[in-house]
């Protein structure tokens, strides 16, 4: 049985029971098989996981979901406790912001791009909650899923400038047997947006196989982007094919440095925001 712990002082109450390596996952609750992925791979590489759980106000815009975000704590633990991790960290809002933040994170480039451009004020509020999350736990090692893959680069680059003491390891994409990308956000799916919904991974595969054929970064974004663009039901916001550390558009890029790419989307299904992304190897 996982504890539960509400506050940052029971946290470190909490730690200071624990020896050996931690692993710290971060989720905002609402958990899936995708976030079990997460700590499955967090109890390979360490002797005690730390989940946290918490619906992060600062990573949301005025006009999102952040009070529809579903909340299930109880159900969420039944979930951690089948796979059996140490301790749940849901702290309240009052005790992770017990007054506005005056210091910000500002996270840089990388984030004023795609899911930036959207949304901007979100990366800033994902690092300074991760940034908190990562002083209270200091695990040794994080995982975070390649679902939010901006976020990952993002991730990653603030704990290199900043120099901050813990490994980031990261999990591939969990996807459901039809391909649709496990996400809290797909509980807001109806019947028939499910079945637009797929059209997401249907375009990343279709953008994949192309590379395989030997497209180059734009054939790969126009392959893809033209099937979402005819694809019923679904508003596309930006697809692109970019380096998945740098997120730099690999379409304007000469001489791209590497042969790996990234294929990055986000459209509405209704009222529901997506996101999904492939990996991908052009073969020059
Ligand atoms: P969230 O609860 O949405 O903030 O996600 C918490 C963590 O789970 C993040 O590192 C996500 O990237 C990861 N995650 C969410 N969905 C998936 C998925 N389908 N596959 C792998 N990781 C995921």
């Amino acid at each position: 049985m996982s504890e539960l712990i509400r506050n940052k002082a029971e946290l470190q109450d909490g730690l200071d029971k624990l020896s050996g390596r931690v692993a710290l996952v971060m989720t905002m609750g609402a958990l899936h098989d995708g976030h079990l992925s997460l700590v499955r791979a967090a109890k390979k590489v360490a002797d005690h996981v730390v989940v946290s759980i918490f619906v992060n106000p600062l990573q949301f815009g005025p006009n999102e979901d952040f009070d529809a975000y579903p909340r299930q704590l109880d159900k969420d633990i039944g979930l951690l406790d089948t796979v059996g991790v140490d301790l749940v960290f849901a702290p309240e809002e009052s005790d992770m912001y017990p007054r506005e933040p005056l210091v910000r994170i500002d996270p840089g480039p990388i984030a004023a791009v795609y899911e930036g451009a959207t949304r901007p004020t979100h990366f800033a509020g994902v690092l300074q909650v991760v940034h908190k999350v990562l002083n209270l736990a200091h695990p040794d090692v994080a995982i975070f899923g390649q679902k939010d893959a901006q976020q990952l680069a993002l991730i990653r680059t603030m704990v290199a400038d900043l120099n901050m003491p813990v490994e980031i390891q990261s999990v591939p994409i969990k996807r459901e047997e039809s391909g649709l990308a496990l996400s809290s956000r797909n509980a807001y799916l109806s019947e028939d947006e499910y079945i637009e919904a797929l059209a997401l991974n249907q375009a990343l595969v279709l953008g994949k196989d192309a590379a395989q054929h030997g497209a180059g970064p734009e054939q790969v974004r126009t392959v893809a982007t033209r099937y979402l663009d005819q694809a019923p039901g679904v508003k596309l916001d930006y697809l692109a094919v970019v380096d998945p550390e740098t997120f730099e558009d690999l379409v304007a890029q000469d001489a791209p440095r590497g042969d790996r790419g990234l294929i990055i989307t986000a459209a509405w299904v209704g009222p529901t925001r997506l996101i999904d992304n492939m990996e991908v190897t052009f073969h020059a």
